[in-house]
């Protein structure tokens, strides 16, 4: 089959916010403001953003547990967003979820085999052995014991759950996997296998990934490309390598300057970054990251910017750094340029979505 395998088009949700005894709606909360990008069929797409920038609600909209208030989500050229339940119901083996907190996405009264074999339960008539032959492969190929098939979520330790969830998600053989911080709530040796596993698993079974994090010591490791999200809007998509050696719109750059570098030896720019993220019930006019921003000129006042294509491929979202008419704006006396590129003491590993040493 040619083309992405999934394709997100201009993809928004807003969610009204009622008042008084009727819930008349008096205002919206803009989660996700005209989202659009692709993800081909082996490939690990990253999201990446603060906290409530959107990312959780871009994951739920793919796997439709809400529904979109506009634009498209196409699976193999089909949009889901449009389809009833009965038709959904085919869809959803192709796309699986993996949640942040293993323990209390996991039914505590099942055991790990019944765990793993319930969703072919819902799909497909099939025997006990068969049932029982497909969780000890699958607990086999996450790196567990088929001895662990009898155990209850709470006599696992917290990688095995996350373990146990993972190899859940692989029952119905999909094409596409979404993590919504799926190795947050873990220790980092613990962080390191399950991502090391999620690159074997990736390269054995061809599996897509839509990896959506805070963390950008984990997506430089695991990522492909990288989607940058700021109050529910994209502002720079690039390949891992072009991100993290050359961030080009502003927010890119205090975000990787404020990640912590396990190394001493390496040492980032410090870039300050004022203020909170702002609400997305009011966000600010044009682009919403102006008042934070040192470079922001008139025209980020009241102008949205567009994604930009840039020269090496990545698409950026700013009227100084990537402006839509090919002439950088010149800054004003409220901004200046000081925020130069931030600079890497040492070139990042070539080998994405290679295993990681922690
Ligand atoms: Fe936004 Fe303007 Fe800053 Fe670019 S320069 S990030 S458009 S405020």
């Amino acid at each position: 089959m040619s083309g992405p395998l999934l394709t997100v088009e201009n993809l928004t949700k807003h969610y009204p916010l009622g008042a008084g005894f009727l819930k008349k709606p008096v205002s919206v909360v803009r989660a996700v403001e005209d989202v659009s990008f692709s993800v081909e069929a082996g490939e690990t797409l990253c999201i990446v953003g603060e906290s409530g920038c959107g990312k959780s609600t871009v994951a739920r909209l793919l796997m439709r547990l809400v529904k979109p208030t506009g634009g498209r989500v196409l699976i193999n050229g089909t949009d889901i967003a449009g389809l009833n339940n009965r038709e959904l119901r085919a869809w959803r083996r192709r796309m699986q979820m993996v949640f942040q907190d293993p323990y209390s996405s996991l039914n505590p009264r099942l055991t790990a085999g019944q765990i793993i074999t319930e969703p072919v339960e819902n799909f497909e008539r099939t025997s006990r052995k068969q049932r029982q032959a497909l969780a000890a492969d699958l607990l086999q190929k996450v790196g567990m014991s088929s001895e662990m098939m009898q155990r209850l979520p709470s006599g696992l330790s917290g990688g095995q759950r996350q373990r146990l969830g993972i190899a859940r998600a692989l029952s119905l053989n999909p094409s596409l996997i979404v993590l919504d911080e799926a190795v947050s709530a873990l220790d980092v040796s613990v962080q390191a296998q399950i991502l090391n596993l999620l690159v074997d698993l990736q390269q054995q079974m061809g599996i897509a990934f839509v990896f959506i994090s805070h963390d950008l010591g984990v997506v430089e490791h695991i990522g492909h490309r990288v989607a940058v999200m700021y109050l529910g809007r994209i502002v720079e998509l690039a390949t891992c390598e072009a991100l993290f050696a050359k961030p080009v719109h502003p927010y890119t750059e205090v975000l990787i300057a404020a990640a912590p570098v396990p190394d001493p030896t390496r040492v980032r720019l410090a870039v300050p970054m004022e203020g909170e993220v702002p609400s997305p019930i009011n966000p600010p006019s044009g682009c919403a990251f102006h008042p934070r921003c040192p470079l922001a000129v008139e025209c980020c006042r009241i102008e949205v910017p567009p994604l930009v294509p840039m020269a090496d491929g990545r698409v950026v979202a700013c009227h100084v750094r990537a402006p839509a008419t090919g002439t950088p704006a010149r800054p004003t006396a409220a901004g200046n340029d000081s925020l130069g590129p931030v600079v890497m003491s040492e070139p990042l590993s070539p080998d994405r979505g290679s295993r990681v040493h922690r």
